[in-house]
Formats: C-alpha cells, sequence, structure tokens
C-alpha cells in the first residue's frame, strides 16, 4: 500500500464496538447495553466524587503541566502500585504510567514480541487484544478460558517465547474469574515450561470482583527465573476515569538488575510513543488514595453494590427464563450464550431491531449490566429470550 510502511498489517481494522454504540445513542428509549462503563441508575455514567474533588482541588498551572518523566509521577506510580498489589507481592516489581490500561497491555507487548512471535489470548475476549496483535504482525493463539488444559496445550505449542494474556477477574465479557486454585495451577504450568514466558494479566476490572481478588498476586513471589510477570491495571474502570487515559504496568520478576534496565527501556517507549501520560490525571489519582482513600473505598463499594444486584437479578432472571449465559462470577458484563456465530449475528439484529443493542463477541453476545439501571435490568432476560 502506497506511503504505509512495508510490513504494515494492512488487514482493514472494523470497530464493532463504536458503531452499535453509537446506533443506540441514536434511538432515544432504547435498552443501550453496549457500553463498558458503569452508569448509575438514572442512566448517566457513575463518577466518584473524590475524583471530581480532587480535580477542583488542581491550579490551572498543574492542569498545564508535563508529567515528571515519561515512566510517570513518583507519587502516582508508588500510590497507584501500593493500591493494585496491597501488599500481596514482595518480589522485585517495578511500575510504569500508561495511557489507560491499553496502553499498559500495548507496551508489556511491544517489549516483549517481535513481529511474527505467537501471543495467546482467550478465544472469548475484549475484541482490543486481536487488534493489538494484528496492528504488531504477531501470530494468535486462542485458548477455552473455561479449558486449563487447552490453556497448557497451546503453551506446550509454542516452541519460542512463551506470551499469554489472561484477564481476570471478571473477564470481559464472560464475567469469569480464576479460583485461586486455577491460578496456582496457570502458574505452576508457567514455572516449568523452560521457555522464556511472560504471563500478562489484565486485570482492568479487579476493583469491582468481589472476595479476595488478589491472593494469587502471591504465587508471583516464588516464580522461575524464566518467568516474567506484568500486569495491566486501568484507572479508566476504578475511579471512572475512562477518558483521562491513565494505567499502570507493573512488572515482576526475580532479577531486580533485568528489572531496572527493562523499565529503562520501557520509559524510552512511552517516550517515543505518548511521551509523558496525564500529569492532572495522575495528580488527581494520587491525591484521591493518599488523602481520600476512606472516601473512596466507600463510594467504591456502593458502586459494586449497585452492579451486584443488577447482575444477580438477570442471573436468576436468565435461569428462569432458560436463556443460557457463560459461567460467570463477577464484573461489568455477562455474555449470552451462541456457539454458531451465524445465529448470534441474527439475534443480535433481531434485537436491535426490538432496541435492545448489546456487543457481538465470538460465540456469544454481551450484555454491559454496567450501564442498565435495575429497573431495566428487571425483564430483560424474558425479554430476550422470548426473541431469541
Ligand atoms: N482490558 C479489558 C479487558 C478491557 O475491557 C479494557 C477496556 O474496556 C481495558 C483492558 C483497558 O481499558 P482502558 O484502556 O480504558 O484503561
Amino acid at each position: 500500500m502506497k506511503f504505509v510502511k512495508e510490513n504494515e498489517n494492512l488487514e482493514k481494522y472494523v470497530d464493532n464496538i463504536f458503531s452499535v454504540v453509537n446506533a443506540a445513542k441514536a434511538d432515544p428509549g432504547c435498552i443501550n447495553a453496549t457500553a463498558g462503563c458503569l452508569y448509575d441508575e438514572d442512566g448517566k455514567m457513575f463518577t466518584y466524587k473524590c475524583v471530581a474533588e480532587a480535580e477542583d482541588r488542581l491550579t490551572s498551572v498543574q492542569k498545564a503541566a508535563y508529567a515528571a518523566s515519561p515512566s510517570g509521577n513518583k507519587a502516582y506510580l508508588d500510590a497507584v502500585s501500593e493500591f493494585v498489589l496491597e501488599n500481596n507481592v514482595t518480589n522485585n516489581y517495578t511500575a510504569l504510567a500508561t495511557p489507560g490500561g491499553t496502553g499498559a497491555l500495548s507496551t508489556a507487548i511491544s517489549m516483549c514480541l517481535d513481529e511474527n512471535d505467537t501471543i495467546i489470548f482467550p478465544e472469548i475476549a475484549w475484541g482490543n487484544y486481536k487488534v493489538i496483535a494484528n496492528e504488531k504482525n504477531l501470530k494468535v493463539l486462542t485458548y477455552d478460558p473455561y479449558d486449563l488444559d487447552d490453556i497448557f496445550n497451546k503453551i506446550d505449542s509454542v516452541d519460542k517465547k512463551v506470551f499469554l494474556i489472561v484477564n481476570s477477574p471478571c473477564q470481559n465479557p464472560l464475567g469469569y474469574s480464576y479460583t485461586l486454585d486455577e491460578w496456582k495451577k496457570i502458574v505452576d504450568k508457567l514455572n516449568n515450561t523452560g521457555k522464556e514466558t511472560i504471563l500478562l494479566c489484565d486485570i482492568a476490572y479487579i476493583d469491582y470482583a468481589n472476595d479476595n481478588p488478589k491472593e494469587y498476586f502471591k504465587l508471583f513471589n516464588d516464580i522461575s527465573d524464566n518467568l516474567l510477570v506484568m500486569i495491566g491495571a486501568s484507572c479508566s474502570k476504578a475511579f471512572s476515569y475512562y477518558g483521562q487515559r491513565l494505567g499502570l504496568l507493573i512488572t515482576i520478576n526475580n532479577d531486580k538488575e533485568f528489572l531496572d534496565h527493562f523499565t529503562n527501556l520501557a520509559s524510552r517507549l512511552a517516550r517515543a510513543t505518548w511521551s509523558n501520560v496525564n500529569n492532572a490525571a495522575m495528580l488527581v489519582i494520587s491525591d484521591v488514595l493518599e488523602n481520600h482513600f476512606d472516601e473512596y473505598k466507600k463510594e467504591l463499594d456502593d458502586a459494586k453494590a449497585m452492579l451486584k444486584k443488577r447482575v444477580s437479578l438477570f442471573v436468576e432472571q436468565a435461569r428462569e427464563n432458560e436463556l443460557e449465559l457463560y459461567k460467570f462470577s463477577d464484573g461489568f458484563f455477562v455474555t449470552i450464550k451462541v456457539a454458531d456465530n451465524k445465529l448470534r449475528d441474527e439475534i443480535h439484529q433481531r434485537l436491535i431491531d426490538n432496541h435492545i443493542y448489546t456487543i457481538k463477541v465470538n460465540k456469544g453476545i454481551r450484555l454491559g449490566l454496567c450501564s442498565v439501571p435495575l429497573k431495566i435490568v428487571d425483564g430483560l432476560a424474558s425479554k430476550i429470550k422470548e426473541l431469541m
């Protein structure tokens, strides 16, 4: 193709999400379950009061200023690392501020994989993994997220370097979270591949998980020298800060010297790509975490309770109406099982024709219950089942 670099991947980029999101916006009164953002019970985007108040405390100079360094402001790196890891990781780690969780994932992949290397991720997954893989000319292997043996077979089938993405807890779109026991098996396998192995944990939705979702981080204290663990965190979801583009990439390894060098190279990549992330947003999040954590926790608990009510009601009514869902634990989404993608397309369109907007995913239809008020969730499963 004229003008673009020779090895550009010319596969056409089609964004399935934004087109249906826009169609829903143009259909007033519809049921819009397309969003990947949390909405309140009045149908408005959920925002954290403590975050808005921290924004109000910023001066115009702070808003205008560049960040202190391409790797991020120290206060932000310290506060968010502590917030994410919660004292579970005693192994060596470093942190890099990134534009959202996407920036963290993309940086991790760019740092570790060459063109034509293989990346492994779930067969039903956030669509952007494929977009990132295409953009970087990677080979893709997918696994059934409910079948650990399938994950292990895929790991065995790569002969050079293993790069595995695991999106848990609250997988997008399935809402599945691996148990500690499943995590032990995954990490055990990765520790014993005999090859250079990278585990990229996408924890974008972890703050909305129930129980003790960070327990498995402790497994990263006892890893083989062949294993590099990376954690991609997102302030978009944790703080309802989607547009501010803030995230964190944490890298864990036994070798401190390697990590220092690795982080230096990642900072160069950051400098060369986005230069530095949003200074004001970093100041806001570090202020919230350092000075207003209890307020944040209370608001987060309220948000989680709101989400839980919606999801519990939908799952219960889906069961009553024999609407088959993929196995679900927690999070923003549930996915209706439609294994045949042709049939899925028909159902998805039929739902749109009846003013119910959802997102098509491989072998299913995703409902973003995060954006649907409880009164609209009530009865939604039976409506969908009828239309199916
Ligand atoms: N990972 C998953 C699974 C997601 O669904 C998202 C956003 O929708 C992200 C990562 C990254 O989000 P952001 O770049 O907005 O932080």
